[in-house]
């Protein structure tokens, strides 16, 4: 069996790597979190991290991760579970028990859904906008341009409080441009986290900013 393990520290080791050699004197060091991205794969891979106390999770599907989260949640106290593909309307209720952040908040419906179930169960989640920094007409995310009256959208008229911006660049581009827009995006919001970085660009991408990289296959293998 792979060494899911093994594979997350040599990512932790990287990431502190970079992270020193960009810190500058008297500067507090940066904290960049890994999400495991376990999408496809079954409990047995994925408890050895459990096990060895990594908490942060990310899952693309709402349906399999409600198969395979409750009982990994009752079992390890404080997993942090991060939706990071689609969000339909009709499963809001389903994922807004399962999932602690939400990172694909990328229309009005899906926001206004959310904002009624943070007012109806007083949950604390955190909210961060999916950005389409390609503008591919067939991915999912607000465009560059409508960002900010978006993000003021959801804080203003529904009382949403957004803490992060997350991309997935287009896959035949260089991510660096992608990563840097979204970090412009976000200081001009004042938002504090950036979920950037996946298996093959994650250490670019801490370079820029990242504070949440999500990382499937360099830990899990090929899917
Ligand atoms: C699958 C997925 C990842 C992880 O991709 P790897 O290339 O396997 O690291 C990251 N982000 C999103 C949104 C994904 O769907």
């Amino acid at each position: 069996m792979v060494d899911v393990v093994a594979h997350l520290h040599e990512i932790e080791a990287i990431i502190r790597r970079v992270l020193n050699a960009q810190r500058r004197e008297g500067e507090e060091q940066k904290r960049v979190d890994i999400i495991c991205v376990s999408k496809t794969f079954e409990t047995d891979v994925i408890e050895p991290l459990l096990i060895a106390g990594h908490r942060i999770f990310g899952e693309n599907r709402v349906q399999e991760a409600s198969v395979k989260w409750p009982q990994l949640k009752a079992i390890y106290p404080r997993v942090e579970l991060h939706l990071i593909g689609p969000l339909q309307s009709n499963k809001v209720d389903l994922a807004f028990d399962l999932f602690d952040v939400f990172q694909t908040v990328d229309r009005e419906k899906i926001a206004q859904k959310l904002a009624i179930k943070v007012k109806e169960t007083g949950q604390k989640k955190k909210f961060f906008v999916q950005v389409n920094t390609g503008e591919e007409p067939q991915k999912a995310g607000i465009s560059p341009t409508d960002v900010n009256d978006f993000i003021k959208f959801c804080s203003h008229e529904l009382d949403l409080s957004i803490t992060g911006l997350m991309c997935i660049p287009p896959a035949d581009h260089q991510a660096a441009p992608h990563f840097a827009m979204l970090a412009s995006l976000a200081r001009q919001n004042d938002i504090q986290h950036l979920s950037m970085g996946m298996s093959e660009d994650y250490s670019i991408a801490v370079q820029l900013g990242a504070s949440y990289v999500r990382v499937g296959s360099r830990i899990f293998g090929r899917r």
